[in-house]
């Protein structure tokens, strides 16, 4: 067996294709990324001006001992080249009547916060993080690391008994209401399904995992911002002998023989690989197979996102890295976002403020924010001047009648990115930013597989495969996909 020789490439410079060059440069593949845009990183982006630096995607590491295993995988040490900061408070809350509370990572702050809440009782919620807390034992060792069509070995075997299975397919938001009375606390909750793009009213409860590993391991900050990690990935990458070329749109994946041969880029180019990944969105891959195709439908897509980066010149003093500020009625926004498939009247807007925790993020006295309203991934949406103007209004109302402090005339630099822009720019179906939607326990658990079954040599990694998006699932993908190289593709 000579490895040296075995070549793959990876379709996109996405955090998940990035993760898997990396794997298999440090294992000897030759390996070369085609990222279509004009830099790597996919959603986990970056945009620089006027001195400001804007993470464009993720905020927020969760899991950390993921992006750490990467970097053994590949022989090296995450905090040689990164600095993961703690973020503290992870986050503050604001409602609409007025109620705002800090969740604080500190556990006998939070309780009290939640017994004053729940009227003297903080059992819900630890119950609910009992819940949390098991599930996650069972995906451990099963759904983090395996796909699920393959046989579980003992140990899944033996987790799998643990699995609270009157819990596993019910309803996430009829969970939530099991373990809390308070209406706020129910609210909040209820939004962590939107980390996987999808609605609390249709999620299966399983996912009661998603807070529990946020309560239980907390939230960091990247020094320099989160696109500091695409930047070591890539350097690493080149350091192994692999190559990340950006600009480079493939077109087709060519077989031989009823297998993978490589890649014809847009400009004819052919490069040829034992081994392709798609890292793009996995609906994608039938139509550079030259399959018919039609795009995902939109009722199976995750939500998109309406965000707005602004630059401002002054320092707002004691305000949180993170904060969100709830819509009044919650349902509605689900029902406007999901049913009727419009952007909402009263959004959640969800605003990130890293300069408030690491001052390089800004030219000097200022603030660097970001700010997220979920969209939904339609394809008609033109998201023109005066529907981004429409909707910027919607959105800067929120904040104003939560209490955020006026801003505008302080903004220096703007910039808005649009669910158009997500679609056009990373070729995901209508801007969906988590593939299909997790609606439904189907969606939820049977996404895309990591290795095509039919044809040899065909591989998915990232957010739209399994085990789903977000940064850490990303790279567990990565892991899942590289190990399935090695079981099927690598004599
Ligand atoms: C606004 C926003 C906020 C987010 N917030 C969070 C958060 O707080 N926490 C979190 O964990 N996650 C968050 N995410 C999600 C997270 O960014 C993604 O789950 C993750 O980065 C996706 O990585 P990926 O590997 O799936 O690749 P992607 O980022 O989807 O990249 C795929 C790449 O493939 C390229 N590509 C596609 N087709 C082709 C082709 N034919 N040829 C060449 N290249 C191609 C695309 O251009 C793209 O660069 C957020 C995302 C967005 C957009």
């Amino acid at each position: 067996m000579n490895t040296a020789r075995r070549k793959t490439v990876i379709i996109g410079a996405g955090l998940g294709g990035l993760a898997a060059a990396l794997r298999l440069a440090s294992e000897g593949w030759e390996v070369v990324v085609c990222e279509q845009a004009g830099s790597p990183g996919g959603k986990m982006n970056r945009l620089e001006s006027h001195g400001f630096r804007f993470d464009t995607g993720p905020s927020l590491i969760t899991m950390p001992w993921v992006f750490e295993e990467l970097f053994q995988a590949a022989g090296d040490r995450l905090e040689e080249h990164l600095e993961f900061q703690q973020v503290f408070p992870l986050a503050e809350y604001f409602f609409d009547d007025g109620e705002r509370f800090t969740h604080s990572p500190i556990l006998f702050d939070w309780l009290n916060t939640v017994r004053r809440l729940e009227g003297g009782s903080a059992d819900g919620f630890l119950e609910f993080m009992r819940l949390g807390a098991r599930l996650y034992e069972v995906s451990r060792e099963t759904f983090f690391k395996r796909v699920p069509f393959e046989r579980p070995d003992t140990s899944a075997l033996r987790v799998l008994r643990h699995m609270p299975l009157r819990h596993g397919f019910a309803n996430y938001h009829r969970v939530v209401r099991r373990y809390f009375r308070d209406p706020h606390l129910i609210q909040m909750f209820d939004r962590y399904m939107t980390y996987v793009g999808s609605s609390p009213w249709q999620t299966p409860s399983t996912l009661s995992v998603i807070p529990f590993i946020e309560y239980a391991y907390g939230g960091r900050h990247v020094r320099g911002g989160l696109y500091r990690l695409i930047e070591v990935l890539v350097e690493l990458i080149q350091r192994k002998g692999g190559l990340v070329r950006v600009c480079s749109r493939v077109e087709r994946i060519r077989l031989q023989n009823e297998r993978v041969a490589g890649v014809e880029l847009s400009n004819g180019e052919f490069l040829p690989a034992e081994v392709v990944i798609m890292n793009g969105d996995a609906s994608v891959t039938p139509r550079l197979l030259g399959h018919p195709w039609t795009p995902l439908p939109e009722s199976e897509r995750s939500l998109s996102g309406l965000v707005f980066l602004l630059g401002l010149r002054r320092i707002l003093e004691g305000r949180p890295h993170h904060s969100v500020f709830f819509s009044a009625d919650y349902p509605r926004e689900f029902d406007e976002l999901f049913q009727q498939r419009r952007f909402p009247d009263d959004p959640t807007v969800y605003v990130n403020m890293p300069s408030r925790t690491d001052r390089s993020m800004t030219p000097g006295a200022g603030e660097v924010m970001f700010v997220m309203a979920n969209a939904p991934a339609n394809d008609h949406d033109a998201w023109d001047e005066a529907m981004v103007a429409s909707a910027r209004k919607r959105v800067f109302q929120r904040l104003e009648k939560s209490g955020f402090p006026a801003f505008e005339q302080d903004i220096v630099f703007s910039s808005v990115w649009t669910p158009r822009q997500m679609a056009e720019v990373y070729d995901m179906p209508g801007g969906s930013i988590y593939g299909t939607n997790s609606h439904g326990w189907k969606h939820a658990f049977l996404r895309p597989p990591n290795r095509n079954r039919r044809i040899p040599g065909l591989y998915h990694v990232g957010g739209s495969t399994h085990p789903g998006g977000g940064t850490p699932t990303v790279l567990m993908s990565a892991a899942i996909t590289c190990r399935l190289i090695k079981q099927y593709d690598w004599n």
